[in-house]
Parts: structure tokens; sequence; C-alpha cells
């Protein structure tokens, strides 16, 4: 149960996060990982990560406007360099702040298309109208190559905004990057069954077998596994997720979520801790078979973005 109300808290205090359908963002709990600043190197001219380190694929980056001054881009390359992320997905609110990143960091940024202006949207894009006149405005064919991360919660398939950005992603190609609950990502899969998807941190709290069973039933389906504190309780690797992640081992990637938090926040707190982060998932790879590592590690992410069309 301990485990549980960390995890709940843990999603309580993102922007990214709540799956219950919250008005305003208050978070009431700080996130579980210190919050110290990490040091850093020197820094490394070349923009390459440290040599000798199993590479990472972030699928879950958020570089958004509260970042933009304390984390310049120039700041962000040396940290994914000093934790050896070689690239990652991103998103971001304003959508700016991808090309911010991607101006310094060149093809190691993956552009998602995001629904979001600002921290608020996250809690009301499904039911605003003016989400879509935004998105249209703001995507680059061939440039961003998936819609999201987006919250959909159980039941808003029919919402008017929700399907003409399902609509337009459609007609893109873009694959999808749900943050839904086992019963949202289920709807979801049922409305689009010929979608891509990278369903965010595995559903948040859905479990090993939740999860299983969707992997099962959806062949296009990939779980990105940021926020699950649940993998590896105290550091040592969960005997159904070992089960689950190397039964499934071209399925999954690891992120870590750069998510902007409003509040008493500065929004930057996973940017922050962004190195424990990357070294806490290294933790639990190392737990693995080096073969299920290297594919769950950044090897499925590669092939991932090789079979999407361009
Ligand atoms: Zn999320």
């Amino acid at each position: 149960m301990i485990r549980r109300a960390l995890l709940v808290a843990l999603v309580l205090a993102a922007a990214c996060g709540p799956v219950a359908a919250t008005p305003t963002p208050t978070p009431t709990a700080t996130p579980s990982a210190p919050t110290t600043t990490t040091a850093l190197p020197s820094p490394s001219p070349s923009l390459t990560p440290t040599p000798g380190l199993m590479p990472l694929f972030d699928a879950h980056l958020h570089y958004s406007a509260p970042a933009w001054s304390v984390y310049p881009p120039e700041t962000v390359a040396k940290i994914l360099d000093s934790v050896g992320v070689r690239s990652g997905l991103v998103s971001s609110a304003p959508d700016e702040g991808t090309f911010k990143l991607r101006a310094v960091l060149g093809e190691r940024i993956i552009p998602m298309l995001g629904p979001y202006r600002n921290v608020a949207d996250v809690f009301s894009w499904a039911r605003d109208p003016s989400i879509v006149p935004y998105v249209e405005s703001i995507y680059r064919p061939r440039v961003h190559r998936g819609f999201g991360e987006f919250h959909l919660l159980p039941g808003q398939l029919g919402l008017p905004t929700v399907r003409a950005l399902l609509a337009l992603a459609q007609r893109e190609k873009l694959f999808l990057q749900p943050h839904a609950d086992a019963r949202a990502v289920a709807e979801l899969l049922e409305y689009v069954p010929d979608a891509t998807v990278l369903w965010a941190h595995a559903g948040v709290d859905a479990t090993p077998d939740q999860i299983g069973a969707l992997l099962d039933k959806w062949p296009k389906l990939s779980v990105e596994l940021s926020l699950r504190v649940d993998i590896a309780p105290n550091g040592t690797l969960d005997a159904r997720w070992r089960d689950l992640l190397v039964r499934y081992r071209d399925r999954f990637m690891i992120g870590t979520d750069t998510w902007t938090a409003g509040g008493t926040f500065t929004g930057n707190e996973r940017w922050d801790a962004y190195a424990e982060i990357a070294n806490g998932i290294r933790g639990w790879l190392a737990q693995l078979p080096t073969d299920v590592a290297e594919a769950i590690a950044y090897r499925n992410a590669d092939r991932f973005l090789a079979q999407l069309p361009r």
C-alpha cells in the first residue's frame, strides 16, 4: 500500500499527471526523488554521450516554458551527455520549447506534436475547441513524428476536440502517445485500431497483468515506463515486472518525464533530479539480461522510429 500511495502522490505532483478529472493542478506532495541540483561535468563541445555507458533513449521528455531560463538548451545537452541519454521524444508547452532544444541538440531531439500551450491546458484541452487551431498552427509535417503526450480519461473519445486531433494524427500518420489509464487506453485502441501507440507511463497505475493483456491484444502497442517506481521498489526489480519485461522485451522503452508542474513547484523538479532518475532506471535495467536491458534502453526505440512512416 505504501508503494501505491507513493505512486499516487508522485503522479498527483505532476502536471503531467492527474488521471482523475481535477480542474486545477494543486500539488500536495513532493516528488519522491531528491531534488538537489546535479553537478554538471565540464562542457562537451561535441554533445556526444559519455563513452562506455549503455546509451539510453528517453521516450518521455518535455521542455516547457518554466525550464527555458533555468535549464537553457546548452545545459540540457550537458545533462543528457552526462547520463548517457543519446536522444529522446520531446513535447513542450508551448511547442517552441521543443525547437529551442532542437536548435542546439539537432537530430537527438525527436519532436512530438503536443496539444498544450501551457500547464493549464493539460487539464482542460479535451473540452477546449481552441486547442485544434493551436495544434494545426504549430504542426510541422515530417518533423513532428507523433501526437502527444496527451492526457485521456475514460469516456472522452466522444469529445469533438479529442476526435479532431486524433483525426489529424491519423491523417498525418502520427503515432499516439497517450497518458491514459488501462481503461482509457483500451478505449483508444478500439477507436483507432490501426494506430501505432506508445502508452505513456505504462498507464500510470496499470498492473503488469493489465499491461500484458493489452500487449497481447494489440501488436502495434508499445509501452513507455516513466514514473513507474513500482518496477523496482527500493531498487530491486519486482518479479512480476521482470516477467513482463522479459516476455515483451521488444515492446518497452524507458522515459523520465521532465514535466512542468504549477502551484508552489518551480516546474523544474524533474530536470533537477534528471541524473538520479536516469541512474535509477539504469539500476533496474542492470538486473535484466543484457539483451533485454539494451532493447528497453534504446534498441526498441530505434526500431520503433525506423518503422514509422515519414
Ligand atoms: Zn504523463
